[in-house]
């Protein structure tokens, strides 16, 4: 199997798994640069996650214009993926995604922070880029490549942020780790908000965070991956 279609095959696995999960309804979406052209990305056409097939999956450029789209129609915040990768060499894959777990935080003032040992993976805190800030009254889609490069730009070195009343990234540095942690991005939002309700939060500390992500490996990802996979009734590719 070439690096491509494997590379593929785990993206197709990644939104199933997503939409199984939860943190995908009908919409929201999960890309990947190209193994074999970093200036390129694959991001499937506008599908609901759980219904995605290997045909549907597009290439584009970091602009987010189709290569080849063979009439399929891509999605129209496909430029949060594009400015990503374009601003971020080291990252490989993109999840953006509207779980309702993280939608408070991303509208209040209480900021989304990792509390359990598998929530260290969104990383010290989640900042909230909004759109309003630069862009005023908008549909909140990311819909140009200006609006992505914005988002791109406030990222910084960051791994997650929210976006205003909307959703979520998060980025991984291949496929099976951009959805390990919008998955646990997931399950932090909402232990948080329960947890307030019950009074002061201890969180993880940042020395805390830095030693469980040090010691995350992919080990620790697969294991996870293959009980998603299993779940979403995909078979596991054995690791590249
Ligand atoms: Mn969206």
């Amino acid at each position: 199997m070439s690096k491509l279609d494997y590379v593929i095959e785990d993206l197709v696995t990644a939104n199933r798994i997503l939409a199984h999960e939860g943190i995908v309804d009908s919409f929201g979406h999960v890309s990947v640069r190209h193994p074999d052209n970093p200036q390129r990305f694959l991001l499937s056409r506008a599908r609901a996650p759980a219904r995605i097939e290997h045909a549907d999956i597009m290439e584009f450029d970091l602009e987010g214009n189709e290569i080849d789209a063979k009439g399929r129609k891509p999605y129209l915040e496909r430029f949060i993926h594009g400015s990503i990768f374009e601003a971020r060499p080291d990252v490989q894959s993109v999840v953006h995604n509207h779980s309702p777990s993280v939608i408070p935080f991303g509208i209040t003032s209480h900021t989304l922070k990792p509390l359990l040992h598998m929530g260290a993976s969104i990383g010290h805190e989640v900042p909230v880029w909004d759109s309003h800030d630069h862009f005023g009254d908008t549909d909140l889609l990311v819909s140009s490549v200006e609006m992505g490069r914005d988002l791109a730009k406030f990222l910084g070195p960051g791994r997650t942020a929210l976006m205003r009343g909307h959703g979520c990234v998060t980025l991984g540095n291949t496929i099976r780790h951009a959805v390990f942690i919008a998955i646990y991005l997931e399950v932090n939002a909402k232990l948080q908000m329960q947890a307030m309700g019950m009074g002061d939060i201890k969180f993880l500390t940042p020395g805390e965070v830095d030693k469980i992500i040090g010691r995350t490996a992919s080990f620790t990802i697969d294991r996870a991956w293959e009980n998603w996979c299993r779940r979403a009734d995909r078979p596991m590719q054995a690791a590249q």
